[in-house]
């Protein structure tokens, strides 16, 4: 797939199906990638946030979420095939997620909130490894612990539900210390799944 520079945000070309398939690559690979979701909002942040716009120009994916998104593409003369939206991209790994044995993390939203995206998760799709949750409300001094609930559950993926820029500034911070191989924001996903 190709990339599309969006106001200095670099966001992949691709449907659904191939961003489910570099996602798995990468967690094959062990990759320690960190994957975006780019709405028309985050790439408005990114042009007066410059971390926010350096940590999504080496991101390893950043995928098209958002009508907007794929509208810029397609106004600047380049092929988007479809909206790859964030809550829709992780509904599509979790339920590959049996099958291939992919652990998942979920981290952020209220008190609560991801342990009811979690049994949502178990009954919708059946043998899924939900391996942590914590959620989104924490001080500086929480860190190393969280850090540490999460490198203990050993996830192939972590879902960083903090809402934009913070998921993303966390993510980039930690990822080393994390290790974990797919790391994507997802904002207000658990929300929804939790219902
Ligand atoms: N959130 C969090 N910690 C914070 C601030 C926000 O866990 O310090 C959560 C919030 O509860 C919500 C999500 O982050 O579940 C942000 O959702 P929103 O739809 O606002 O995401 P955005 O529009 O920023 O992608």
């Amino acid at each position: 797939y190709q990339t599309v520079n969006i106001l200095n945000v670099p966001v992949a070309a691709l449907t659904m199906r191939e961003a489910v398939a570099q996602v798995q690559r990468f967690i094959d690979d062990k990759e320690n990638a960190l994957i975006a979701t780019a709405n028309a909002e985050m790439i408005m942040n990114a042009q007066h946030d410059a971390a926010l716009r350096e940590i999504l120009q080496t991101a390893e994916l950043v995928v098209p979420d958002g009508a907007g998104t794929v509208w810029a593409a397609h106004h600047l003369g380049y092929e988007m095939p479809e909206r790859v939206a964030g809550y829709d991209l992780v509904q599509a790994l979790l339920k590959e997620a049996p099958k291939r044995g992919d652990r998942v993390f979920f981290f952020g939203s209220a008190p609560g909130i991801a342990e009811s995206a979690k049994n949502k998760a178990e009954k919708l799709y059946p043998g899924v490894q939900i391996v942590g949750v914590r959620n989104g409300y924490f001080t500086a001094e929480d860190e190393p612990e969280i850090i540490n609930e999460i490198r203990e559950a050993k996830p192939d993926i972590l879902l960083a539900a903090l809402g934009v820029p913070k998921q993303e500034k966390w993510l980039k911070k930690y990822r080393e210390e994390l290790g974990v191989p797919v790391s994507i924001g997802v904002g207000g996903t658990l929300d929804v799944m939790a219902g």
